[in-house]
C-alpha cells in the first residue's frame, strides 16, 4: 500500500456542493494510470480499466462533512493520521469519511485488472450523486463494494433496512472475513444502498476502512487498519472479482422524496394487518377484497 498517496489524497480539501477539488484530483490520477476509460456524468465519475464480460466494481464519495479551511496537513503520529490545520494549529476532520474510500478505489484500479471504479459527489447531504447515478455503468458488474464505513472489523450486508446482496454472495465470502477478522453487520445509508434502491442487478457490501470518530475534528485514520482493509478487498476481488453475483431488491423497504432529501420507512407488510405482504397500493390482498367489498370499490 502506498502510505504517500494516502496522505496525498487526505490532504485534499472537499465538502459537500464543494468538492471540485477532489474531482480534480481523481481525474488526475485516473489519467495516470494504464488503460483507464473513464468519463463524468451529472458530477459522478465513472472508470472502466481493461475489458471484461463482467466487473468486479468500487464506488466512494467525493465529498466529506468538514468545511475548508486556510490548510489541512495530515499529520502521522503513532501509526495514525490526524488533520491540523496549520494556520491555526487546531485539530481539524481529516476526511478519512470518505477520502480512504477514494484512496483505496484510485489503488485497486492502479493494481487490479479489469476493474471499474465510480466516484459520487455529495453523499452527506443524502447520496444526491449516487441517487443520479448512470445505471448502465454498472450493468456488467459482477458486484459493487464501497469502503465507507469506520472502524476497522464490519462488513455491510444490511443499509438502513435494505438487503444488500445475496445468500450466495454472503456464503462466498463468509471465509475471507474470518480470515480477515470481518463481521457482517447492518449499517447506515450510503451510496450502495442508493444503487440497490435505483434497482443495481448484483451484490453489494459497504466495508469498514480504518477511519474512526467520522463526522467530528477528532476523526484520524489508522494505517494498519487501513492497509488491513485494502488487502481484503484485494483478496476478494483475486477470489471472485470474475464471478457475477445477482441480487435484486425484493422489497425496497424505504422510498425517498426528493423534495425533502428524506427517506420514510415503507412497511414490507400491508399498512391494516400487518400480517401479509402488501399490493402495489399498501394493502395486502384479503385486506383488499374486504374493504372493496364493503365499499363496493376499489
Ligand atoms: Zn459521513
Ligand atoms: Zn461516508
Amino acid at each position: 500500500m502506498n502510505l504517500h498517496k494516502l496522505i496525498e489524497i487526505l490532504q485534499v480539501q472537499t465538502v459537500s456542493y464543494e468538492q471540485f477539488r477532489m474531482f480534480a484530483k481523481i481525474i488526475r490520477e485516473v489519467k495516470s494510470i494504464r488503460d483507464c476509460n473513464f468519463y463524468t456524468h451529472k458530477g459522478n465519475i465513472y472508470v472502466t480499466k481493461g475489458q471484461a464480460d463482467g466487473y468486479p466494481c468500487l464506488v466512494a464519495h467525493m465529498d466529506t462533512v468538514h468545511d475548508i479551511v486556510e490548510d489541512l496537513t495530515a499529520v502521522p503520529i503513532g501509526g495514525n493520521i490526524i488533520g491540523i490545520n496549520q494556520a491555526t494549529m487546531m485539530q481539524t476532520g481529516i476526511g478519512g469519511d470518505d477520502k480512504v474510500g477514494v484512496f483505496m478505489a484510485l489503488e485497486c484500479l492502479r493494481l487490479i485488472d479489469p476493474i471499474k471504479v465510480a466516484f459520487f459527489r455529495d453523499e452527506e447531504t443524502g447520496c444526491e450523486g449516487s441517487y443520479e447515478a448512470d445505471m448502465t455503468f454498472f450493468e456488467n458488474c459482477n458486484f459493487v463494494l464501497q469502503c465507507d464505513r469506520q472502524g476497522n472489523e464490519d462488513f455491510v450486508v444490511d443499509a438502513s433496512g435494505i438487503e444488500l446482496s445475496s445468500s450466495k454472495f454472503q456464503f462466498q465470502i463468509g471465509p475471507l472475513l474470518d480470515v480477515f477478522n470481518y463481521q457482517m453487520v447492518s449499517g447506515l445509508m450510503t451510496d450502495v444502498m442508493a444503487l440497490k434502491d435505483l434497482g443495481l442487478s448484483c451484490s453489494a457490501a459497504n466495508v469498514s476502512c480504518g477511519y474512526f470518530n467520522p463526522h467530528t475534528a477528532h476523526e484520524f485514520v489508522n494505517i494498519d487498519s487501513v492497509e488491513h482493509c485494502f488487502n481484503l478487498v484485494v483478496s476478494i476481488i483475486d477470489q471472485m472479482g470474475n464471478i457475477k453475483f445477482p441480487h435484486i431488491l425484493k422489497e425496497t423497504g424505504y422510498w425517498r422524496n426528493s423534495a425533502q432529501n428524506q427517506w420514510h420507512a415503507k412497511s414490507l407488510y400491508c399498512m391494516d394487518c400487518w400480517a401479509e405482504e402488501p399490493t402495489a397500493n399498501g394493502y395486502c390482498q384479503s385486506c383488499n377484497e374486504y374493504y372493496s367489498s364493503m365499499t363496493g370499490c376499489r
